[in-house]
C-alpha cells in the first residue's frame, strides 16, 4: 500500500548549497569582493520600480567615469559580454554594411561571425594571435577597405595582448565609420578612455575587471553613432538588444521591455561604488603594478611571455608553457590542492600559454606573491626545472 504522508527524508532534498572554496585567478569570472554578496541577499523590487531606475542611474553615473565618458547612453545590458557584443553589432551593422574587424584572436573571430549573421560584408585583417597592429598599418587598412563599421578588441583574453585604439578611431571617423571597441576585460582595470580615443560604442561584461558576478554588459554609446542608428534602413534583426528600445526602458518612458534581473544590478552597483571608493587611478594602478609583480617573479621562475612587453594586458597574464610540462595537469594541480583556478589556451595557442587573470581583490601583492609560490610548486610537481 502506497502512502501519501511526507517522508521526514525525502530522498529529493539536497544537502544545502556548499560551493568550494575558489581563489579565481582565470580570465573570468573573478573573484567577488564580499560587499557585492551582502548587496545581493536584499530584497528586490519590480522591475518599473522607481527605486529600480535610481539604482540604474546610479550604474549609469558610475560607469561614465569607469569608461572614460560623458555619453548619456551608458547602460548596462541583461547578459554576459556577449550579449554587449551582439548588442554592438546588430545595432550597427545592417545587411551589406562593411565592417572591418581587426582580426588578431577569438574574440574578433566572434565579432566576425556575429557580423556575418547580419548579413554583414566582413574583412578582416588577420594576424597571428598574440601581435597588435601598429598605428600606419590600422589607418592603411581602414583607408584602402572604407568599411561603414570598424570594430577590435582592447584587451584579447585570448591572448593577453592589448591593442591601442586612437589611430583606428581616427582613420574610422575619416571616412564617418562607427567605431566598435570590446573592452570586456579592460574595462576596471586598465584604462578605456572611450571619448579620448574616440571609440563610438564600448561595450563590456561584469565578470572580469569589474571583478562582480556574470550576468550584465555595461555598453556606452557615443552620440554620432545614435545618429547613425537613427538612420538605419531595416529594424534591427535582434528584438531583445535593439538598443532604441532598450533606450526607451532604461532612458526614456521607462516602458517594459524585459524584467531586468534585479539583484545583478544591485551587484554592478556595489562593484563600480568600490572602484570610486578606491578611486580610479588607484585602481588602474594597483592592477598595473602587481602585473609587473606577477611577471617579475614568472621571469624568475625562466618563464617566458608570450605578448612583448609594451603590449601586455594588465590584468591578463599569458606566460608560455614550458618544454615538456603538460599545461592541463599543472592546472588540475592547482585547483585540487589550492583551489586555485587559472585557464589555459585554446585555439593556435592551446597547451602553449597559460592565462592568469590578477583582478579586483586578487590584484594585491599578498596574492599574487600567493599565487606565484604555489604556481611554482604546481610546475615543480609536473617536472618544470627552471635551471
Ligand atoms: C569574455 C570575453 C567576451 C565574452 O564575454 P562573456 O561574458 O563570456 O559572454 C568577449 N570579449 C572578450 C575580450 C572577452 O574576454
Amino acid at each position: 500500500m502506497t502512502t501519501l504522508a511526507p517522508q521526514a527524508d525525502a530522498p529529493h532534498k539536497l544537502a544545502e548549497l556548499n560551493p568550494p572554496k575558489r581563489l579565481l585567478f582565470g580570465p573570468g569570472p573573478t573573484q567577488v569582493h564580499p560587499r557585492i554578496y551582502e548587496v545581493m541577499s536584499k530584497p528586490i523590487v519590480g522591475h518599473l520600480d522607481p527605486f529600480f531606475f535610481q539604482v540604474t542611474t546610479e550604474i549609469r553615473d558610475l560607469l561614465q567615469p569607469v569608461f572614460g565618458t560623458q555619453n548619456p547612453f551608458t547602460i548596462a545590458i541583461s547578459g554576459t559580454g556577449s550579449a554587449g557584443m551582439e548588442a554592438a553589432v546588430s545595432n550597427f551593422v545592417e545587411s551589406g554594411s562593411k565592417v572591418a574587424v581587426f582580426a588578431n584572436g577569438y574574440f574578433a573571430d566572434r565579432i566576425s561571425e556575429m557580423a556575418r549573421r547580419q548579413d554583414g560584408h566582413v574583412v578582416r585583417f588577420e594576424k597571428p594571435w598574440g601581435e597588435v597592429y601598429s598605428d600606419s598599418e590600422a589607418v592603411e587598412f581602414i583607408r584602402r577597405e572604407r568599411p561603414q563599421v570598424v570594430a577590435y578588441v582592447t584587451a584579447e583574453t585570448s591572448t593577453g595582448a592589448f591593442q591601442k585604439g586612437k589611430a583606428i578611431c581616427d582613420a574610422a571617423h575619416e571616412i564617418d565609420a562607427v567605431v566598435i571597441a570590446d573592452c570586456v576585460t579592460s574595462l576596471g582595470a586598465m584604462p578605456v578612455e572611450v571619448d579620448k580615443t574616440g571609440i563610438d560604442v564600448a561595450y563590456s561584461c561584469s565578470q572580469k575587471g569589474l571583478s562582480c558576478p556574470p550576468g550584465l554588459s555595461p555598453i556606452t554609446v557615443s552620440p554620432r553613432a545614435l545618429s547613425h542608428l537613427k538612420s538605419r534602413k531595416t529594424v534591427n534583426h535582434s528584438w531583445y538588444l535593439d538598443l532604441t528600445l532598450l533606450a526607451d526602458y532604461y532612458e526614456g518612458a521607462h516602458r517594459y521591455h524585459h524584467t531586468a534581473p534585479i539583484t545583478l544590478f544591485y551587484a554592478l552597483r556595489e562593484a563600480l561604488n568600490l572602484v570610486a571608493e578606491e578611486g580610479l587611478d588607484q585602481r588602474l594602478q594597483r592592477h598595473y603594478r602587481n602585473h609587473k609583480r606577477l611577471v617579475k617573479g614568472l621571469e624568475e621562475m625562466r618563464l617566458r611571455m608570450h605578448v612583448p612587453e609594451q603590449h601586455r594586458i594588465w590584468n591578463l597574464n599569458t606566460p608560455l608553457v614550458p618544454e615538456g610540462v603538460n599545461d592541463a595537469n599543472v592546472r588540475a594541480r592547482l585547483l585540487k590542492d589550492q583551489g586555485i583556478e587559472i585557464a589555459g589556451g585554446f585555439g593556435p595557442l592551446a597547451g602553449k600559454v597559460f592565462r592568469i587573470g590578477i583582478m579586483g581583490p586578487l590584484a594585491t601583492e599578498e596574492k599574487v606573491d600567493f599565487f606565484l609560490q604555489e604556481f611554482r610548486k604546481a610546475l615543480a610537481a609536473e617536472g618544470y626545472k627552471p635551471h
